[in-house]
């Protein structure tokens, strides 16, 4: 299947509102996907995900900016002349018609003959695993396999972009486990660009080859699962993906690859990632599970609160006025901190992270 690299370039849109205001949902971004890369869009309700997939799909026009979709620029295309598909929340199947028919929708309307239609039918059924399925109503189908009927639809008009709009959203919780290794099978088979929007960052970390972090219109971050994960580039990144400590702290000394910073009365050496001055205020960010508890060796701490997880154990720790989360994995296997109880917490200079 081809793909094609998708270009925003310097998005803005701006809805008017009924009063007669206006509103920025999407604030001068530009955004490179890769042909072929599966790029995923997170961020709080409201952060503008939904508005710029739909800019993407020509559901919506950009106040100022250009969209490319290969060489060519879209702006002025209606969706159908795109190149693209959706893959909607709400499946969006018609309940009148079976499955077969259903998949076969778009491609009897661009009035191919039928025995291509049933061939490319039957290919795509089989890629999302619902061959045997094809005179089944979509009632008769689990919430799982309509998604899978949804994506057989998008798929077989053989786009060069698929836009996925919260596809899983109305999934149980070990169905949206299992269909986001199933999407991101399928997209890897065909090598699609894809473009998926979610607020779950779970979803996000284990479907994608980069993530868009967005915040009120704008973008906080492009990276890897784990470039986003351990360097947020800002404080919002680190608060929004996983659990973080963020400290306040203050440059103590500036080398040539480290930053010397002081916490909890103590210097620590953190790898320098950019630059910075002595004197300059920092935020120090420190993952829960990349913190242990000693017996002897660290900072002296006192447990405030102690929850058993099943397969970790839930800490808060005090030093001073200051708050430390810890999270320790297995804790089956190992001594347990209780309430109350003094510790020693150890910190492992490379896992500190300057912001
Ligand atoms: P969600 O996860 O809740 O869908 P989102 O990140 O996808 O959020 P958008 O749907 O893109 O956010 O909306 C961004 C902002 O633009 C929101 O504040 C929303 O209220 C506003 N907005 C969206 N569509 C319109 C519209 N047609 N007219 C006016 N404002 C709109």
């Amino acid at each position: 299947m081809k793909s094609k690299f998708v270009k925003l370039k310097d998005i803005t849109k701006i809805y008017k509102t009924p009063g007669g205001k206006t509103f920025t949902a999407v604030d001068n971004i530009s955004i490179d996907i890769n042909p072929g890369e599966f790029v995923t869009l997170l961020g709080p309700s409201g952060c503008g995900k939904t508005t710029t997939l739909r800019m993407i799909a020509g559901f919506e026009v950009p106040s100022e900016g250009d969209i490319y979709i290969g060489e060519e620029m879209v702006n002025s295309l209606t969706p159908d002349k795109r190149d693209t598909a959706m893959v909607f929340q709400s499946y969006a199947l018609f309940p009148h018609l079976n499955i077969f028919e259903n998949v076969a929708y778009g491609l009897k309307i661009k009035k191919l003959p039928p025995k291509a239609i049933e061939e490319k039918v039957k290919n795509i059924l089989a890629l999302v695993n619902l061959e045997g399925l094809e005179n089944r109503a979509p009632n008769q189908l689990s919430g799982g396999q309509q998604q899978r009927v949804a994506l057989a639809r998008a798929l077989v008009m053989e786009p060069s972009v698929l836009l996925f709009d919260e596809p899983l959203s109305n999934l149980d919780a070990k169905l949206r486990v299992y269909m986001r290794t199933e999407i991101r099978r399928i997209q890897k088979q065909i090598g699609i660009t894809s473009v998926y929007v979610t607020h779950d960052q779970a979803e996000a970390m284990s479907m994608s080859d980069r993530v868009i972090i967005m915040n009120k219109g704008i973008i906080e971050q492009v990276g890897s699962p784990q470039e986003i994960y351990n360097k947020p580039a800002t404080e919002f990144v680190a608060d929004f993906i996983g659990v973080a400590n963020m400290f306040t702290s203050v440059v103590k000394e500036v080398g040539d690859r480290y930053v010397a910073i002081e916490l909890f009365d103590q210097i620590f050496k953190a790898k320098k990632r950019k630059d910075f001055n002595v004197n300059d205020k920092v935020k120090v960010v420190i993952r829960p599970e990349a913190l242990s508890l000693r017996e002897d060796e660290g900072i002296k701490v006192k447990v405030k609160t102690s929850v058993f997880m099943g397969a970790y154990q839930d800490y808060v720790l005090k030093y001073g006025e200051e708050e430390i989360k810890l999270t320790d994995y297995n804790p089956t296997n190992k001594k347990v901190y209780s309430e109350g109880e003094d510790v020693f917490l150890y910190i492992n200079e490379n896992s500190l992270h300057l912001i």
